[in-house]
C-alpha cells in the first residue's frame, strides 16, 4: 500500500467517487487517514439482550433468527428482524431499506447500535446502525464510532470502511519524526495515532492521537518555513546598499502628511533590510487605507539612490494604473523615471527607475539593467512561480510583499515564518476613527431616532446591514433583507428615502441603486452583508449592523470600513440581542480596537479559525487537523522545528515530507 497513490488509481470504486471525494479534500489514499472525525458516537456499551431497557443507547450482538421485507397497508416497505443471544431476543425494525435482506441473512451474527424503544412493553430497536460481524472487529457498532464530515453520496459509514481497510496495513506507515523528539514531546507513534484518531478505545486516546497529528502538521509547516528562511539567508548581496538618510528624510518631509507611527516603524525596518547583506523578504500588512504605498515608495527611493531599479507589481490593471499615477506623483519630483507595463500599455522598454505593472512584468519583455527591489501588492493573488520568475530578473533583489488581509500574527508566524513582518496598526491621522457602539436592545428606538436626526439635519447617509445568514447569498437572506427593508420603510423611516441592495439583483439594478446612493438620492441603503459595497461614498457616515454577533470581528471591521471615508465623524452601530458575556465582550472589542490584524487575532482566539471571513480565498490555508488558535502548540512546534533545523539532513523521511509541503506552498518565496 502506497499512501501517496491517487484515489483514482487505487480502486475502481474510488474512481466512481473521485469527484465527491475531492469535495472532502481526498485526492490520495493518505487523505482518507487525514479525514478526521469531528465527533464519535458512543456505542461502546455492549449489552445482553435480556438486560436492555427502553431509552438506553446500546449495542447488542446476536444471531439473526429471521429477517424479511414486509409491506404496510400504506404500501411502504419495512424490514423486520428478530435477533437473539443467550439471554433473550429483540425485534428490529428498519424503514424502506429492502437491500438489507441481501446484506443481512438468517444465521448471521450482527452487531446493532442504537436507542432502545419500547413496543407493547417489549424492547425494540428502530433503524439501528448495523453490521454483520465475521469474527473480526466491529467498525460501525459496539465501540466509539467515528462520525466524519460527509458530502453527497459519501456517508460516514462508507468512509469508516475505507479508513478501516487502509488501517489494516498501518504497520507500513513510516514514522518520520526523530525518536528523541517523539519521546520528549510524549507523542503517540504515527501509526497508532492514525488508528486511534479514527477508532479510539476511549476519548482520551482520541485526543492524544489528534494531538500527535496536529503536532506533525504545525511542525512541518514551521520547519518548511524555517528551511525557506535559511536558504533565503544564504543569498548574499555583493555590495549592500547604503542608506542616504538625509535624502530620505527630505522625501518624507515633502509628503503632504506626517507618517503614522507604524509607517515610520515599517520603513525603518525596511531600510535596515536594504542595507543588509541578505536580500529582504518582508511582508507589510495593513488595512485598506493604512498607507502601504507610501512606505513602498520610501523603499523604492532608497533603492534608486543606490542606482538600482524597482518593480512594483499589482494584481489588476486598474490597480496598476492607480499605483503608477500615485508613484509618479510621489517620486518623479525626486528624479525617478516611472514606467507602466500592463497588458494594454505600450511603453514597456526604455529607461526607467521604477516600473509599475501587472503580470505583464513577469511575462512580457520587460528587461531590467539592475533590478534591486520588487514590491508585490496583494501577494496572495500571485503564484509561487510568478514570484520566482520576477525574482529571476535580478541578482538577488529585495522583496517586499504587501497585503490588506488581516492575517493574525500567529498565523503569519506559522505560514510565513520565513518572512519578516511589519504591521501597520494605526490609520493615518486626520482621518477620524469610526466611533463604534454596541447598542443594547432597549436603545434600539433611540438609535433609530438618532439616525433620523443625523440624516435630516446633517444630510448624511446610512447603511443598514441585515443579519449574516449564509456565506453565499441565497433566497433566505434576500427575503430577510427585503422584509427588513419593508419594515424600516413603512414603520421606522417613512419620511426618508430607502434603497434595497442584494445579490439577486441584476448588475444593472445594483449599479443604479449604488449610483442613486452616491448621488444622495437615497438616504438609507439596506443591504445584505455579502453585497460588496466597495465604492466610495464619502457622505455615508453611519453603518448599522443587525445581529452583529453572527459576524466575525474582521468582517465587522470590513463593514465598518465602508464609512469614515471623509473628514466627517462617522459611526458604526452594532445591534445584538445576545446576552452571552463572551459574545458581548467580543463585540465590545470593536469599540476600542481599530486594527484589522489585531481583530483577526482576537477572532481566532475567541471563535476559532473557521470564522475569519473568507480565510480560504485570502490565502490562509485550511489545516487538516491542527488549529491556528492552538497558540501553545504553535509555539512548541516552532521551538522544536528550530532545534532540528541544522540537523535536518539526518532525517531524510522528514525532509522529504517537508519538501513535498514546500512545493505546493503559499508563501511568497
Ligand atoms: P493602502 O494601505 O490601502 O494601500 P494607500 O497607500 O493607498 O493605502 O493610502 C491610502 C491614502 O492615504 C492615500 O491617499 C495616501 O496618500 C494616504 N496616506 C498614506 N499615509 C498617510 C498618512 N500618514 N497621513 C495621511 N494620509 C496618508
Ligand atoms: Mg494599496
Amino acid at each position: 500500500m502506497n499512501l501517496q497513490t491517487p484515489v483514482i488509481k487505487a480502486s475502481r470504486a474510488y474512481k466512481m467517487y473521485a469527484r465527491r471525494l475531492e469535495n472532502l479534500g481526498i485526492y490520495k489514499l493518505e487523505d482518507f487517514l487525514y479525514h478526521i472525525p469531528f465527533r464519535y458516537e458512543d456505542y461502546s456499551l455492549i449489552s445482553d439482550i435480556g438486560k436492555i431497557q427502553a431509552g438506553e443507547t446500546v449495542t447488542v450482538r446476536g444471531k439473526v433468527e429471521s429477517i424479511k421485507n414486509v409491506y404496510t397497508r400504506g404500501h411502504k416497505m419495512l424490514e423486520r428482524a428478530l435477533v437473539s443471544d443467550k439471554t433473550g431476543n429483540i425485534n428490529i425494525l428498519w424503514f424502506n431499506q429492502p437491500f438489507l435482506t441481501k446484506i443481512i441473512k438468517q444465521g448471521d451474527t450482527v452487531s446493532l447500535s442504537g436507542t432502545v424503544e419500547s413496543e407493547r412493553g417489549k424492547p425494540q430497536m428502530i433503524s439501528p446502525d448495523y453490521e454483520v460481524v465475521y469474527g473480526g472487529k466491529a467498525i460501525h457498532t459496539g465501540r466509539l464510532v467515528p462520525v466524519y464530515p460527509e458530502t453527497k453520496g459519501i456517508s460516514s459509514k462508507w468512509l469508516r470502511r475505507q479508513v478501516f481497510k487502509l488501517l489494516e496495513e498501518k504497520d507500513q506507515i513510516r514514522e518520520y519524526l526523530p525518536e528523541d523528539l517523539i519521546k520528549e514531546n510524549k507523542l503517540m507513534p504515527l501509526g497508532e495515532a492514525f488508528e486511534k484518531v479514527h477508532f479510539p478505545d476511549n476519548l482520551d486516546q482520541a485526543t492524544n492521537a489528534r494531538e500527535r497529528l496536529s503536532f506533525d502538521e504545525l511542525f512541518e509547516m514551521q520547519l518548511a518555513s524555517l528551511i525557506r528562511k535559511k536558504s533565503w539567508q544564504k543569498k548574499v548581496i555583493k555590495t549592500p546598499m547604503k542608506i542616504d538618510t538625509q535624502k530620505i528624510d527630505g522625501f518624507i518631509r515633502s509628503l503632504p502628511f506626517a507618517l503614522t507611527n507604524s509607517q515610520v516603524e515599517a520603513y525603518k525596518q525596511i531600510l535596515e533590510n536594504l542595507s543588509s547583506e541578505n536580500p529582504m523578504n518582508r511582508l507589510l500588512e495593513g488595512d485598506v487605507g493604512s498607507g502601504k504605498t507610501v512606505v513602498a515608495c520610501i523603499a523604492i527611493y532608497a533603492v534608486f539612490l543606490n542606482g538600482f531599479q524597482s518593480a512594483f507589481m499589482a494584481p489588476t490593471e486598474i490597480l496598476a494604473n492607480q499605483h503608477f499615477n500615485t508613484i509618479k506623483d510621489f517620486l518623479s519630483p525626486f528624479g525617478l523615471q516611472v514606467a507602466l507595463a500592463t497588458g494594454t500599455s505600450k511603453s514597456k522598454t526604455g529607461k526607467f527607475d521604477v516600473i509599475v505593472g501587472t503580470h505583464a512584468l513577469v511575462y512580457d519583455k520587460v528587461t531590467f539593467d539592475n533590478l534591486g527591489l520588487i514590491v508585490i501588492d496583494e501577494q496572495q493573488r500571485f503564484g509561487v512561480e510568478q514570484r520566482a520568475k520576477i525574482r529571476g530578473k535580478g541578482d538577488n533583489p529585495h522583496l517586499l510583499t504587501m497585503t490588506a488581509t488581516p492575517i493574525p500574527r500567529t498565523v503569519a508566524l506559522t505560514m510565513y515564518g520565513d518572512l519578516d513582518l511589519s504591521i501597520l496598526k494605526d490609520m493615518p491621522t486626520g482621518r477620524k476613527q469610526v466611533k463604534t457602539w454596541l447598542v443594547p436592545p432597549v436603545k434600539r428606538d433611540g438609535a433609530y431616532d438618532w439616525i433620523k436626526q443625523n440624516v435630516i439635519k446633517n444630510k448624511e447617509q446610512a447603511f443598514i446591514v441585515c443579519p449574516f445568514i449564509e456565506e453565499s447569498e441565497n433566497m433566505i437572506s434576500v427575503k430577510a433583507a427585503t422584509k427588513e427593508f419593508e419594515r424600516l420603510k413603512t414603520q421606522i423611516f417613512p419620511t426618508l428615502r430607502l434603497g434595497l441592495l442584494h445579490g439577486k439583483l441584476k448588475t444593472g439594478e445594483k449599479d443604479e441603486i449604488l449610483d442613486k446612493f452616491k448621488r444622495g438620492q437615497i438616504d438609507i441603503l439596506v443591504s445584505t452583508p455579502v453585497v460588496e459595497v466597495g465604492i466610495d461614498i464619502p457622505n455615508a457616515t453611519i453603518m448599522l449592523i443587525e445581529e452583529a454577533e453572527r459576524f466575525g470581528l474582521s468582517q465587522l471591521h470590513q463593514l465598518r470600513g465602508r464609512v469614515g471615508r471623509s473628514d466627517k465623524q462617522s459611526y458604526c452601530l452594532l445591534f445584538t440581542q445576545s446576552k452571552n458575556d463572551v459574545t458581548l465582550k467580543r463585540l465590545k472589542a470593536l469599540e476600542t480596537i481599530y486594527s484589522g490584524a489585531e481583530l483577526a487575532e482576537l477572532d481566532l482566539k475567541l471563535r476559532g479559525p473557521g470564522q475569519i471571513y473568507g480565510t480560504v480565498q485570502h490565502g490562509i490555508p485550511r489545516l487538516k487537523v491542527a488549529s491556528f488558535s492552538d497558540f501553545e502548540l504553535i509555539e512548541k512546534t516552532r521551538i522544536e522545528a528550530q532545534k532540528i533545523l541544522d540537523n535536518i539532513n539526518k532525517y531524510p523521511a522528514l525532509l522529504e515530507k517537508v519538501n513535498n509541503l514546500s512545493s505546493k506552498d503559499v508563501s511568497p518565496d
